[in-house]
């Protein structure tokens, strides 16, 4: 079955799962009261720090290339590696060349939606590598065999039952309905994977050029906890996360806190500053950063979708969105889910496999009004539509079909003509029914003659 089929059928099987609405609707419910009230206030003109947040992306992106030679020497002055990977396959051989070297059995890893994107577990596994997620949500999809549910919530689809059921059988832990008991299994199975983990693996929320540093939130804790205890940190980031200067952080950590989770700030937010130095007492003696392109410049390249590159990965845009709402994160069976991601994905996997994710919305805006960068995301699936059509990505009787439509909808005495040839054909439509299926059936009158007869009403 061809992927857009697959997808369609995936989210016939879950917006038909009460269960699962009902599982989602509460997380989202819970997130959006946060969210409202955590804006208010934190931000006394929320459209006002949303169209600075724009600004500041707008002038990295004008700038990406400098921003990132700054970035890279800063880091080299500071004892850090760079590696610039214009593939996923060139990150993964990098990071895998690394693990060999250091002769590294294990490795933890925190929450990171690039090295998903890059397939950075499957690839370190099938060498011999045993990597472990750190980050709670992570770990609990990793133990059930899923990818992530959300880019920010990556187990928002669990509920306790679930996860205490998982843990049980995974971990041997006793089953509990008590979520801080739960996250105290994660924490002791954890704590013994950062001690005999060679090699710490986190993405990178942003990178700031004027000081070479990496810039890490999160709630947990874990993510800090993989950087330091291992002997090697690796840093995997798209070339987007950067901002210019260390200042920009007082406005786009509240943003993408507040966005991301409803909280004014994240609990922890790390920025590191290369390895351990000589008057350091812990922290990692290697650290590499990954700069990772894999299809981030031919986006670049295309000034009408260069916008969607100002991303902080927040996820509100998933939130907000009534076809994720209603299908959930992996009837898209991509790495980025909702509206970023079908924006996104068809530029990096391939508009073949993935045009028809462009369609998978209602292009009501939501997205593009909850965007802390205001990107305008709607208009981009269409722009994604059209790029398609473009790219001569539809099937021929697609096209054609477009074809014929146009002509007929460019004069009226053509369009009357068709009309009449429908009304006429239409009793046979049932032969190309699939079962099941109800038509509604055909107004007899045309919107012009209902039209005319409404106007001379008496
Ligand atoms: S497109 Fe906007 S709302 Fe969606 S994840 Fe990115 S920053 Fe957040």
């Amino acid at each position: 079955m061809s992927e857009p089929r697959q997808f369609l059928a995936r989210a016939a099987v879950k917006a038909r799962d009460d269960q699962h609405f009902y599982q989602l609707g509460k997380a989202i419910a819970s997130y959006d009261g946060m969210v409202s009230q955590t804006k208010s206030r934190q931000f006394q003109n929320w459209t006002q720090a949303r169209a600075l947040a724009a600004t500041i992306k707008d002038h990295v992106l004008a700038r990406l290339p400098e921003l990132l030679e700054q970035f890279e020497q800063n880091l080299l002055a500071a004892g850090g590696k760079v590696f610039w990977a214009e593939t996923a396959e060139d990150a993964r051989s990098y990071v895998l060349a690394l693990a060999q070297k250091h002769q590294a059995k294990r490795v933890v890893k925190s929450k990171s939606m690039v090295t998903e994107e890059i397939g950075l577990n499957e690839h370190l596994e099938k060498h011999g590598v045993e990597v472990w997620e750190s980050d709670l949500g992570e770990l609990i999809v990793q133990l059930n065999q899923e990818k992530p549910y959300h880019i920010v919530t990556p187990a928002m689809h669990k509920s306790k039952a679930e996860i205490s059921r998982l843990f049980h059988d995974k971990l041997q832990a006793p089953l509990t309905d008590s979520a801080e008991e739960l996250t105290m299994v994660a924490r002791r199975h954890l704590r013994d994977v950062y001690l005999s983990s060679t090699i710490g693996v986190t993405g990178a929320n942003f990178l700031v050029a004027d000081l070479g540093a990496v810039v890490v939130t999160e709630n947990e804790g874990n993510a800090r906890l993989t950087m330091a205890c291992p002997p090697v940190h690796v840093v995997i980031a798209g070339l987007e996360k950067m901002l210019p200067r260390l200042s920009d952080l007082s406005l786009f950590l509240p943003l993408l806190a507040t966005s991301g989770t409803g909280q004014e700030i994240t609990s922890y937010n790390s920025i590191m500053l290369g390895p351990r130095h000589a008057h350091e007492s812990d922290g990692p003696a290697e650290m590499h950063v990954i700069l990772l392109d894999n299809g981030r410049s031919a986006l670049y390249q295309q000034a009408e979708f260069r916008e969607i590159l100002r991303c902080i990965r927040c996820g509100a845009c998933l939130n907000a969105c009534p076809v994720y709402r209603a299908i959930g994160g992996h009837a898209y069976n991509t790495t980025y889910q909702g509206p970023i991601g079908a924006v996104i994905t068809p530029h990096y996997s391939g508009f073949g496999k993935y045009q028809h994710l462009a369609y998978a919305s209602s292009l009501c805006g939501a997205c593009s009004d909850v965007c802390p960068v205001q990107i305008d995301i709607h208009h981009l699936l269409l722009k994604n539509r059209r790029a398609a059509v473009r790219r001569r990505e539809q099937p021929w009787f697609w096209r054609a079909a477009l074809r014929v439509y146009a002509w007929v909808m460019a004069d009226a005495a053509r369009l009357q003509r068709a009309r009449r040839w429908l009304l006429r054909l239409w009793p046979w439509q049932r032969l190309l029914r699939r079962p099941n299926e109800q038509l509604p059936p055909l107004s007899p009158k045309s919107f012009r003659e209902l039209w005319s007869a409404h106007e001379n009403q008496p």
